[in-house]
């Protein structure tokens, strides 16, 4: 019989996964779905990144590179934190590159944690988090946000989360899955608190940096650059680029950090992909004038979905600043019956929605906070607009 290694035993298995899966068994019984579930853009990777790409392969660059990135791709990077975030790099020393964004957090866990270690999450928070503590041997301490707090973590939270134990405190803005955007002012007062707290690191996840709307994007160690010398501020290519498939995140911080995640990473991925770091090089150095376009597509989904699910009967929904999500409570259904069943919490909410008008949903209990559930807006208006006419139906239809 195969045992399992404690690590994975920490992982809990995925809340997401039953409605996933019942979406698709659905599908297959030939009904129409309407997924709200994406976690990527739906638009395709610009032309000239495409082009680099294949420049790169038609050039041989198609080797090994170095573990933690090619010399031109930590350049763009560095250049980057340069010009968008006030923060001043070291190419060779302070930046890493890794096989997706979400590899760079892993791999800093990794590096980091020693069993009792306490990582600070703020909830909701992305599904990946809690778990890469645990299987890197650490402990989550979930520090809530409310609606009422704008889902924004306040200094008197955050201070109550740490303790001597805290290695690091994870900050994600704009954030999956709220779309909120922690304003400048927002993260001085939680810089604030962590100054008087020197033993703990600040990784920041700023993955939807390019996909703001009204607000000005903002992150830990350019607002309190005391800060710097413990952050890690973590980015990539996935959301700005539309380049999910192609596996490319980056980093910068303390020497010392990148050196101890380079290790991981030497024993474990290698380098990332050699020609997704070349597009990469051609993404950010390049012109992104296609991001405003983008952001005036979804700016006009977030609009319409939020205005149409929050004059939803038992719904109420926040107007976020990013990414391309919405985070409605659904705390004005629970009690009520769908079909003659109680809905207890939001995942028989998402079970039952899905069940009734095949519309798929993420409860917010996967994000740890509800009762809410996510929807994604990147799918056409079209879709967007009959998915919230079918989850209205199911509201008004609630007794
Ligand atoms: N961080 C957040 C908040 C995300 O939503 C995602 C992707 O869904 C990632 C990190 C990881 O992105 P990737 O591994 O594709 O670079």
């Amino acid at each position: 019989e195969l045992t399992l290694s404690d690590a994975l035993n920490r992982v809990k298995p995925s809340a997401t996964l039953a409605v996933t899966q019942k979406a698709r068994e659905l599908r297959a019984a030939g009904r129409d779905v309407m997924a709200l579930a994406a976690g990527e853009p739906d638009f395709d990777t610009p032309e000239h990144v495409k082009d680099a790409a294949i420049d790169a392969i038609r050039r041989g660059e198609t080797g090994y590179t170095a573990v933690d990135g090619i010399p031109e791709l930590k350049k763009a990077i560095a250049d980057k934190f340069a010009r968008d975030n006030g923060l001043t790099y070291d190419p060779s020393t302070e930046v890493t590159v890794t096989t997706g964004g979400k590899y760079l957090i892993f791999a800093t866990m990794l590096a980091t944690l020693n069993p009792g270690d306490e990582v600070v999450i703020p909830a909701p928070y992305w599904v990946s988090y809690p778990d890469m503590v645990g299987i890197a041997g650490g402990t989550p301490v979930i520090a809530e946000t409310t609606p009422e707090d704008g889902y924004v973590l306040t200094p008197e939270k955050l201070e109550a989360a740490i303790t001597p134990k805290t290695r690091w405190v994870i900050l994600n803005s704009p954030s999956n899955p709220t779309g909120v955007v922690y304003s400048a002012d927002a993260l001085a007062a939680l810089g604030a608190v962590l100054e008087r707290h020197p033993h703990v690191w600040v990784l920041t996840d700023d993955m939807y940096e390019h996909i703001v709307y009204d607000a000005a994007f903002s992150t830990i160690a350019q607002v309190t650059p005391a800060l710097k010398e413990r952050t890690l501020t973590m980015n990539g290519a996935s959301k700005a680029y539309a380049m999910t498939g192609w596996r490319i995140g980056y980093g910068a911080g303390p020497a010392p950090l990148i050196k101890a995640i380079g290790k991981v990473l030497s024993q474990s991925t290698s380098n990332p992909c050699s020609i997704s770091q070349w597009a990469t090089v051609a993404a950010l150095n390049g012109d992104d004038g296609f991001l405003e376009e983008r952001n005036d597509a979804f700016r006009a989904r977030r609009d319409a979905v939020q205005k149409a699910l929050d004059e939803t009967p038992g719904l109420s929904c926040l107007l976020p600043e990013g990414a391309f999500y919405l985070y409605p409570s659904c705390a004005g259904v629970i009690g009520k019956r769908a079909g003659g069943k109680v809905i207890e919490s939001d995942l028989d909410f998402a079970a039952a929605l899905l069940e009734a008008e095949a519309v798929a949903v993420v409860p917010g209990t996967a994000f740890g906070a509800g009762p809410a559930f996510r929807v994604s807006y990147a799918t056409d208006m079209e879709t967007l607009m009959e998915a919230c006419r079918r989850i209205r139906r199911f509201c008004e239809s609630l007794d």
